[in-house]
């Protein structure tokens, strides 16, 4: 499969959170998390204005697994998904959603972590992963399609199995360096620190389910 390349200014950014100009790599959990939020926040309004749609409230979470042996943590949603050309558009092109400006506007007002409380989006992902999976099947649609990225060198997506409607994100995490440690975004402890700092204000629940070893 052919790899596409992202545009020129995702690239900008891109190359940014490849390099780690960011301080606080953990904010790319809150990142994850908050868009998790959004794409169930999504099924809750289209629930709203469809009739025939219940929103089952125990049906709607976020799941967060690691897995030490393969240095994988997953974010699995049970939201609204995307489609091939969502996956395509939302995530090969940097977000132009006016939630990030609205967001620096108010939280410059509050004065301190500024860097920490930008909303860099998906993109974090890239601070602590080589490789992001992202598996998708979009509410209506019985295909999912997986779109995958090492970072600079472009993405590719294909068609992939998903049992249900929702998101699957896979990050393959960094090896440590001498600089950095990324081990910790494995650690049970760890991950549970950084949703408690960042998302506890969430309204779904947020699951943890770690392999050990
Ligand atoms: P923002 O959240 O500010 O729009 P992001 O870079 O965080 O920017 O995400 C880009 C877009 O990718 C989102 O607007 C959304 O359309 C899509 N997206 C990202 N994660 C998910 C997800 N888990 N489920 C559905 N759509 C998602
Ligand atoms: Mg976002």
């Amino acid at each position: 499969m052919a790899k596409k390349q992202f545009q020129a200014e995702s690239k900008r950014l891109l190359d940014m959170m490849i390099h780690s100009i960011y301080t606080q790599k953990e904010i790319f959990l809150r990142e994850l998390i908050s868009n998790a939020s959004d794409a169930i926040d999504k099924m809750y309004y289209r629930a709203l204005s469809d009739d025939t749609l219940v929103f089952n409230k125990e049906d709607y979470f976020i799941k967060i697994t690691a897995d030490k042996a393969n240095r994988t943590l997953t974010i699995t949603d049970t939201g609204i998904g995307m489609t091939p050309e969502e996956l395509e558009n939302n995530l090969g092109v940097i977000a132009k959603s006016g939630s990030l400006a609205f967001k620096n506007e108010n939280e410059l007002k509050d004065g301190h972590n500024i860097i920490g409380q930008f909303g860099v989006g998906f993109y974090s992902a890239f601070m602590v992963a080589d490789v992001v999976t992202v598996t998708s099947r979009a509410f209506g649609s019985d295909e999912a399609f997986k779109w995958e990225s090492e970072g600079a060198d472009g993405y590719t997506i294909e068609p992939a199995a998903k049992d249900s409607v929702g998101t699957k994100i896979v990050l393959k995490i960094k090896e440590n360096t001498e600089d950095d440690q990324y081990d910790e975004y494995l650690d049970e402890y760890r991950l549970r620190s950084i949703v408690k700092k960042y998302s506890d204000f969430i309204r779904y629940p947020i699951k943890m389910d770690m392999t050990s070893r």
